[in-house]
């Protein structure tokens, strides 16, 4: 059995709570509520307070939610409604001076409403959860690990199968089918399969385009073990060799991402993380056709603590999992994205997918 963390998280809440002089923290981000107790239903209102840790669900998590959370929250589930019953455990638990709530999660509504549950004033917190999120335990690397194999796996599976003619929707179907054999839980986001001079869109949406010979076919996608995710991208060429100019912006994104991989370290801030990539592409006057960031931690969300981009001040923990996904787009032509994981150990970093970015070309 692996170490139960739940604990340990919630007593670093506590005193990060303490100090921010909050009686209490209402977590509502379902990821949140994953992370401080195990339970993974969909209707969730969590009390973290000094002397207690409740649960607050609906009739159909009566069974769940117990099983799921065990000794790590007392559950109280209410069939008619669980707002009201949040209100009786603040009034029980005697929450009467400030009262956390996740600003960046709530609603407006959701939070007037507890403002009228509790005589407590409500105070919109900044992510403390997330904060504790960003740094990964060995268990959660691993399973960040496992859901990288399979993504790979499923992509070794697929990738030989492809040919031009093929619709986006038809490779995307066959790499998901594929995902979901090898065990992946779900998809952690909408899988994107652009083709041709749809590679330059960078969130792409997939379509019914057909590849061409001779394009690009930029796969991004994920897989998700124990509710972690990985998210991994490839650009390769299908049904051609690679033309001059294709193999030319295939290798600067690829330099660039290699640097990074290399270079992050914990410890730089996220900015910094960013420039190892943006100076390679920048350097050959490419700068503009990369106007995303480099990347984003990955664990219980796809997107989390902490980012590498050119606007993160903040300093990148020890333990942190992020993406390094450096690319290139030109609109008409195509993009190049190369996208792999890594953890950000203390002596440097680990990759958790298998950086096999050499150039492939379909036959
Ligand atoms: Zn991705
Ligand atoms: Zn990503």
């Amino acid at each position: 059995m692996p170490p139960d963390r739940r604990a340990d998280r919630q007593a670093a809440l506590r005193s990060g709570l303490a100090a921010e002089g909050l009686d209490a923290l209402l977590v509502t981000h379902l990821p949140n509520v994953r992370y401080l107790t195990g339970f993974t239903g969909s209707a969730a209102l969590l009390v973290i307070h000094a002397e207690a840790t409740v649960l607050v669900t609906d009739f159909r998590y009566a069974v769940q939610a117990p099983a799921e959370a065990g000794q790590a929250a007392a559950v109280e589930v209410d069939q008619k409604s669980v707002w009201d019953r949040l209100g009786r455990v603040l009034g029980d638990l005697g929450v009467t001076g400030a009262l956390g709530v996740e600003g960046h999660a709530l609603t407006v509504r959701d939070a007037e409403r507890v403002g009228t549950l509790t005589r407590a004033r409500v105070v919109p917190t900044a992510e403390q959860v997330e904060r504790l999120r960003a740094i990964k335990s060995p268990e959660e690397v691993s399973a960040i690990r496992a859901a990288a194999d399979l993504a790979q796996d499923a992509l070794a599976e697929v990738l030989p199968t492809v040919r031009a003619g093929q619709s986006e929707r038809e490779i995307a179907a066959a790499l998901e089918g594929a995902l979901r054999r090898g065990g992946s839980e779900w998809h952690p986001f909408p899988t994107i399969v652009a083709s041709g001079p749809r590679s330059a869109l960078p969130h792409a949406r997939t379509s019914a385009r057909t590849v061409g010979r001779g394009e690009w076919l930029l796969i991004d996608f994920g897989a998700q073990v124990d509710g972690y995710c990985a998210d991994l991208t490839r650009t390769v060429v299908v049904g051609a060799r690679a033309d001059d100019r294709q193999r030319a912006m295939y290798e600067l994104v690829r330099n660039a991402q290699q640097r990074a991989l290399e270079h992050l370290r914990p410890g730089m801030t996220g900015r910094e993380g960013d420039a190892l990539a943006r100076e390679v592409i920048a350097a050959r006057g490419f700068g503009d056709a990369f106007g995303h960031s480099l990347g984003h931690g990955l664990g219980l969300e796809v997107h989390e603590a902490p980012r590498l981009a050119p606007t993160a001040e903040g300093v990148l923990p020890a333990h942190a999992v992020v993406t390094v996904e450096p690319g290139v787009y030109f609109p008409g032509w195509g993009g190049v994205r190369l996208e792999d994981d890594v953890h950000l150990g203390p002596d440097g970093p680990e990759r958790l997918s298998d950086g096999r970015t050499e150039l492939v070309e379909l036959a």
